[in-house]
C-alpha cells in the first residue's frame, strides 16, 4: 500500500461516519430546508380550489420528476403519482393532498395568497387560501422524494409518491383509486400520510393508533308544510316551527339513543326557510353533518334522523319531509401494528419529547380510502404552532381560518425527517 493509498484510506475512515450522519433524515432535512422554503412559499401564494389543482399538480409533478421519480399525471382528475424504484422489496405509498380552500387570506405574510376565483358554489368570486396546510404537505413530499432519491443505498423496494386532488371535498382519494391507482402502479404494502396539526407545537409529531378521524356524511332535509299569512297560522302547516322541533329532536339521537361510549355527532349547520316577517313559507331546508366511527352507529343515526323527521311532520299533520343522506367518507383507522412500529422511529428521529399521542378527532379525511383492499395505513400529525402565537388566540393556530400561519421551517424539518425515517424503516434492505 503506497503512501497516497494509506492517506485515502484514512480519509475514508474519518469521513465514513460523517457521511452516514449527513444522510440521516433529520440532519438532511436541517441542511436542505432552505432550498424547500421557496417552493412552500410559491405553493402558498398560488393556491387552487378542489378539482381545479392544475398548476399545483404541474409543479408537484415537475419537482418529483426532478428528484428522479417516474411521474404519471391525470389520475382521478388532477391526481398524480411519482414512482421511485430501487430493486425488489416492499411497496410504500406516501400521500400529499393538493387543494386549498375558498377563504380570503388575512395573514399579511409577504407570500400571502391574493388569488381570487369564480365561486364554484354560487355567484361572484371567492378568495383561495392554503388554510389547511396542504402546501406544507406537498413541500414535505418533495423533500422526502429528494431525500429518498439521494439515499438509495438505505432502502429497497418501490415508493409511490401520490399527489391527491380534492381532499377538502373528500372526493380525490376515491377518484384516484377508482381510476385504477392500485391496478396500474401496484397495491402498496403500506400507505402513509401526514397532516398539519395547527394547535400542536411546531416540529412535534402526533400519533393515534386505531380510529383517528371520523366517517362523515351529509343529510339534506326539506321540511314540508303549507304556507300562508303570518297572521293566520291556523290556516297553514308551519314548516319553520316543524324545523325548530326537528332540530331539537335531532339532538336527542346522540344523547338518548346511541351508546354513550360510542363517539357520534349530529350537527345542523344550515337552516333556510322563508323570505319575510309575515309570510309562513311552504318549506324549510336543513343541512346536517353526521360524524361517527362505527358502521352500526352510522346506520342507526341515519335511521333515527329519518324517523324523527317523518314523526314530527306526521304529528303536525304536514306532508312527509324529504330526507336525502349522502355517505361521504369512511373513518380513518390507523393500523395499530404500523403505528407501534413507527412511533419509536419518530422518537429517535425528532426527539423523545416531541412525539405525542393524541386523542381521536371527529373531523374527517379521505386518506382512509387508501386502506382499500386491506392496505395498512397510518396518518400522523405534524405540529405547526408557536407558543407565542398560540397565546394570541387569533386563529393563526387553527386550520380553516383566514389567519392560519404555520411555523414553516421546524415543521418541514420534522415532517421530512419523520416521513423519510418511516420509509427507511419500512423499506429496510
Ligand atoms: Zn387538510
Ligand atoms: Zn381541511
Amino acid at each position: 500500500m503506497n503512501h497516497s493509498k494509506t492517506l485515502r484510506c484514512l480519509v475514508l475512515l474519518v469521513l465514513a461516519p460523517l457521511a452516514a450522519w449527513a444522510a440521516d433524515p433529520a440532519k438532511w432535512a436541517e441542511d436542505h430546508v432552505d432550498q424547500l422554503v421557496p417552493i412552500y412559499q410559491h405553493l402558498h401564494a398560488n393556491p387552487e380550489l378542489s378539482l381545479h389543482e392544475v398548476e399545483t399538480a404541474r409543479l408537484v409533478a415537475k419537482e418529483l420528476r426532478a428528484a428522479g421519480a417516474a411521474v404519471t399525471t391525470g389520475i382521478g382528475g388532477h391526481g398524480l403519482v411519482g414512482v421511485l424504484e430501487n430493486g425488489d422489496g416492499k411497496r410504500l405509498l406516501i400521500r400529499t393532498d393538493l387543494d386549498a380552500l375558498p377563504i380570503v387570506e388575512e395573514t399579511g405574510l409577504p407570500y400571502a395568497s391574493r388569488v381570487r376565483t369564480e365561486n364554484p358554489e354560487g355567484d361572484g368570486t371567492v378568495g383561495v387560501m392554503h388554510a389547511c396546510g396542504h402546501d406544507l404537505h406537498m413541500t414535505n413530499l418533495i423533500g422526502v422524494a429528494r431525500y429518498l432519491a439521494e439515499n438509495r443505498d438505505r432502502w429497497r423496494g418501490t415508493i409511490l409518491l401520490v399527489g391527491q386532488p380534492a381532499e377538502e371535498r373528500v372526493l380525490g382519494a376515491k377518484a384516484m383509486l377508482d381510476d385504477g391507482l392500485y391496478e396500474r402502479f401496484g397495491k402498496p404494502d403500506f400507505a402513509l400520510a401526514l397532516h398539519v396539526a395547527a394547535e400542536l407545537p411546531a416540529g412535534t409529531i402526533a400519533h393515534r393508533a386505531g380510529f383517528s378521524s371520523a366517517a362523515s356524511d351529509v343529510v339534506d332535509i326539506v321540511v314540508r308544510g303549507a304556507g300562508g299569512h303570518g297572521a293566520r297560522p291556523h290556516t297553514t302547516k308551519d314548516p319553520i316551527v316543524q324545523a325548530a322541533q326537528l332540530i331539537l329532536a335531532l339532538q336527542t339521537i346522540v344523547s338518548r339513543q346511541i351508546d354513550p361510549v360510542e363517539p357520534a355527532v349530529v350537527t345542523v349547520g344550515a337552516i333556510h326557510g322563508g323570505t319575510k316577517h309575515n309570510i309562513i313559507p311552504d318549506t324549510c331546508e336543513l343541512k346536517l353533518t353526521v360524524r361517527t366511527y362505527s358502521e352500526a352507529v352510522r346506520d342507526q343515526i341515519h335511521e333515527a334522523i329519518a324517523q324523527r323527521a317523518a314523526g314530527i311532520a306526521e304529528s303536525m299533520g304536514a306532508p312527509p319531509p324529504e330526507v336525502r343522506a349522502t355517505r361521504q367518507v369512511d373513518a380513518v383507522f390507523n393500523e395499530p401494528a404500523l403505528v407501534e412500529r413507527l412511533v419509536p422511529v419518530f422518537r429517535r428521529e425528532v426527539g423523545e419529547t416531541r412525539v405525542i399521542e393524541v386523542p381521536p378527532s371527529m373531523t374527517s379525511e379521505d386518506f382512509g380510502v387508501f386502506g382499500r383492499g386491506g392496505v395498512p395505513i397510518f396518518m400522523f400529525g405534524l405540529g405547526t404552532a408557536t407558543a407565542e402565537r398560540f397565546k394570541l388566540r387569533d386563529g393563526s393556530c387553527s386550520l380553516h381560518t383566514p389567519r392560519y400561519q404555520p411555523e414553516v421551517r421546524p415543521a418541514l424539518v420534522a415532517g421530512i425527517a419523520a416521513m423519510s425515517a418511516a420509509a427507511l424503516e419500512l423499506l429496510a434492505p
